[in-house]
């Protein structure tokens, strides 16, 4: 599939549930309105949309949410994904978790042939912990992080840089994360959604933090990708990857390879747009794929150049109505 701007497809990010068993400040508020269930995609449908991606050339695929984790029997969908790599036309099966369910999932999720995850972790202080997840227990995401190593699965953290929150902690989360063999990511705040929190007073520019760590740490340009849109340096001193994912300060959509699909069925074609396509409608209006793979080259053919997210002080409301926990981040 290749997009109005030349650009290559082959990336599809799925959001399995918007519902979370957290309540991150940045990403939804406390009370959150979640979906009513009877507008969710069943697992098979969700099943077959991708199977109609992968079938157009998709051949990465990640599952994120909400926390995917939490969708019931969603170990059935990853199962039957799974067996989709390598011939199947799937290079990578991945997937993006707050690790709250790792400790029960690792073993079937390397059974099914993931062979990489990614873990959001803000802070290794179990009072910011709570403070940032309103209801997470670190104990147990540590423990989650544990056991997916212990099962085989490569983990990668990803870590939402928060001002005056756990900027300071960084170095020890870097120093952390690859002192366990693990690669780290940082990321910047994004204006999705209505939080009841102040984004301007989180934002943390990224271009700010990599200047501060390049007075402790010699960093260097690295080819290292993984797929999505973080770009890597090399740190001296620890040996690992560190990557930064910069929407704000540094646009990545030139090179932007993937589409977004929701629980509902809503295909978004770029995570700083509005604009969508409803492939539930033709994916529901007949048992063959004909209106769907229609639907899909239609919209495809509407990918937007790129976002323009900005967060400064005239802009603190949401550039985007939707919360992450839709789209999936
Ligand atoms: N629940 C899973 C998790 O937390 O990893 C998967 C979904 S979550 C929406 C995916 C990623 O988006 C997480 O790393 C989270 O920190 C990030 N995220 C959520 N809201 C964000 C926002 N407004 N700006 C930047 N990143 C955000
Ligand atoms: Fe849940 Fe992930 Fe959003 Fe946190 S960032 S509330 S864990 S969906």
């Amino acid at each position: 599939m290749i997009d109005p701007f030349g650009r290559h497809i082959s990336y599809l990010r799925v959001s399995v549930t918007d519902r979370c068993d957290f309540r991150c400040v940045y990403c939804m508020p406390e009370h959150m309105t979640f979906l009513p269930k009877a507008e969710l995609l069943t697992l098979e449908e969700l099943e077959r949309v991708c199977v109609a991606f992968i079938r157009k050339g998709i051949d990465r695929l990640r599952l994120t949410g909400g926390e995917p984790l939490v969708r019931r029997n969603v170990m059935s969908l990853i199962k039957n994904l799974g067996k989709r790599i390598g011939a199947g036309g799937l290079k990578e099966l991945t997937l993006t978790t707050n690790g709250s369910q790792l400790s029960r999932y690792a073993g079937q999720l390397k059974a099914a042939g993931i062979e990489r995850v990614n873990v959001s972790l803000d802070t290794r202080d179990p009072d910011k912990f709570r403070a940032i997840t309103r209801w997470g227990d670190l104990n147990k995401i540590l423990a989650g992080i544990d056991a997916a190593r212990m099962a085989g699965l490569k983990v990668k953290i990803n870590t939402v840089a928060l001002r005056g929150i756990n900027d300071e902690e960084i170095p020890d989360m870097l120093e952390w994360a690859h002192g366990e063999g693990m690669d780290l990511t940082l990321i910047e705040t994004m204006p999705m959604g209505d939080i009841d929190a102040n984004r301007v007073a989180q934002y943390m520019p990224l271009s700010l933090l990599r200047g501060k760590l390049e007075q402790k740490y010699t960093l260097t340009d690295s080819s290292h990708r993984t797929g999505g849109p973080a770009r890597y340096v090399h740190v001296a001193q620890t040996g690992g990857q560190l990557g930064f994912i910069t929407p704000l300060t540094h646009n990545f959509c030139e090179s932007c390879n993937r589409v977004r699909l929701t629980c509902t069925g809503m295909l978004y074609m770029c995570l700083g747009q509005n604009d969508d396509a409803d492939l539930r409608t033709p994916l529901r209006a007949s048992a063959g794929d004909g209106l769907l793979d229609a639907a899909i080259d239609d919209a495809i053919g509407r990918k937007p150049k790129g976002h323009d997210f900005i967060i400064d002080r005239r802009h603190g409301a949401p550039a985007i109505m939707r919360n992450m926990s839709l789209t999936g981040g």
